[in-house]
C-alpha cells in the first residue's frame, strides 16, 4: 500500500468510527431520556453551594448554586430553594455537603438556563 492509499484508507476508517461514535451518542441520548422520563425522582442528592474565592488578576469572588441529583436516574439540575423543576422539593432530599459526590452520578445535567428554558416552553393550566 502506497503512503496516499494508507492516508485515505485511514481517513476511511476514521470517518466509519466517528459515524459508529455519532450512533451511539444518539443511542445514549434516546435511552437517557427514557430512563428519566420513567423516573419518579424520589431520593436525590443535594449538594451545597460552592463559593470560589476571588483570584486576583484570575477571576471575581463567585458562588456556584446548589446541585440537585436523582439517585435512581442520574438526572441533575443546579438552583436555588423552588429553582429546580423535576428536582422540586416533592421528594426525599438527602443534603450532601459534597459536591463531588453529588456530580459523580450526575447522567445528565440541566443547568438554571436550561430549566428556564423548559418553564418557558412549558404551557401553563
Ligand atoms: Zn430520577
Amino acid at each position: 500500500m502506497s503512503d496516499k492509499e494508507e492516508i485515505k484508507y485511514n481517513l476511511f476508517v476514521i470517518k466509519t468510527k466517528e459515524d459508529e461514535i455519532k450512533k451511539l451518542l444518539e443511542r445514549n441520548k434516546e435511552i437517557t431520556k427514557s430512563m428519566i422520563d420513567k423516573c419518579k425522582h424520589e431520593l436525590v442528592l443535594e449538594s451545597e453551594a460552592h463559593i470560589i474565592p476571588y483570584k486576583e488578576d484570575e477571576f471575581p469572588a463567585c458562588t456556584l448554586s446548589p446541585i440537585r441529583v436523582c439517585v435512581e436516574c442520574g438526572l441533575a439540575e443546579e438552583g436555588w430553594g423552588c429553582g429546580y423543576y423535576d428536582l422540586d422539593d416533592d421528594r426525599k432530599i438527602i443534603k450532601c455537603s459534597d459536591r463531588e459526590d453529588c456530580k459523580s452520578i450526575i447522567i445528565l445535567f440541566r443547568s438554571q438556563m436550561e430549566l428556564d428554558k423548559i418553564r418557558q416552553n412549558t404551557p401553563t393550566a
